[in-house]
């Protein structure tokens, strides 16, 4: 399915309540070969890619590509709304590792959309930002279910602390994935198969920690490409097949067992194989 999404413009601007040099660099995007998806955005090849999916629900236009991209350049995947109904929209077809949530919209409060998020059972965290600081908005805001509340204008580098420490509580994940004897370190960003360290691209590691993190789980092409990059891919998931070769060049290809399964009609997963491969039997001898 094509979404529909409007992306973040790519447009820089700085704000002056941001100190300046808050916003991480950028970097180019790994090099594919082959054909570039016209429309892929990739999240920038820094090294803190985080496999994070994070929903901007604001309606001023400078305020909401200025979130987007700091968030980008801090390596999560990220999708804007401009309105209250746009945020429905896109929090019932996506599953957003947390929302940043503007009160004051166009259509609604935003609080509305929050308790339309807290209907659902498992919805992600909600960080309200909001130029409605006053005690009793804050407390209203926490009591409606947000899990944070953050005062415009702020500075960039304290939004990003929240994020990360609602992302932490939101999505406790241990400090080391393993399969078999491939270990990936999601705070050192290291990983490594029995001994021997692998070096990996920051797009690899995003994808391989994605599967990792599913592990014994078919994921699609879809599923690989909206977790690891932004929505706006324009449904060319071709690319996930040329890293999973790169990963398989990197983590399988030297070692008898092979961890990266294709899963037919479906995409990719990644497991330990139940078995080492059998060796073939040698072929009896005709006399
Ligand atoms: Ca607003």
């Amino acid at each position: 399915m094509r979404r529909t999404g409007r992306a973040c413009s790519r447009g820089f601007l700085t704000l002056c309540l941001v100190p300046a040099g808050a916003l991480p660099a950028q970097r180019p995007p790994p090099a594919l070969p082959g054909r570039h998806a016209p429309g892929l955005r990739a999240v920038n090849g820094c090294a803190k890619l985080e496999s994070m999916r994070i929903l901007v629900v604001e309606d001023e236009k400078r305020i909401a590509d200025f979130l987007c991209r700091g968030l980008e350049g801090a390596g999560y995947a990220v999708d804007a709304a401009a309105t209250g109904g746009e945020a429905v929209t896109h929090i019932h077809a996506t599953d957003y590792d947390l929302v940043i949530l503007d009160r004051m919209l166009p259509d609604m409060d935003g609080l509305q959309v929050l308790e339309k998020i807290r209907n659902r059972k498992l919805g992600p965290p909600v960080l309200i930002l909001s130029a409605r600081g006053a005690l009793d908005d804050r407390v209203k805001g926490l009591e409606t279910g947000a899990d944070d509340y953050l005062v415009k204008p702020f500075a960039f580098v304290e939004l990003l602390a929240r994020v990360r420490a609602l992302l932490r509580r939101g999505q406790p994940t241990p400090e080391r994935l393993q399969v078999s004897d491939l270990t990936l370190d999601c705070i050192r960003r290291k990983v490594t198969r029995g001994s021997e360290a692998i070096d990996l691209a920051p797009k690899e590691f995003g994808i391989l920690e994605y599967m990792m993190r599913n592990k014994g789980r078919p994921l699609s092409r879809t599923m690989i490409v909206e977790h690891v990059w932004d929505m706006d891919y324009d449904g060319l998931t071709n690319i996930v097949d040329v890293y999973i070769r790169h990963l398989r060049s990197k983590i399988d290809d030297r070692f008898q067992q092979k961890l990266i399964q294709t899963v037919r009609g479906i995409g990719y997963m990644i497991e330990a194989p139940e078995k080492p491969a059998a060796q073939p039997a040698p072929e009896p001898t005709q006399v």
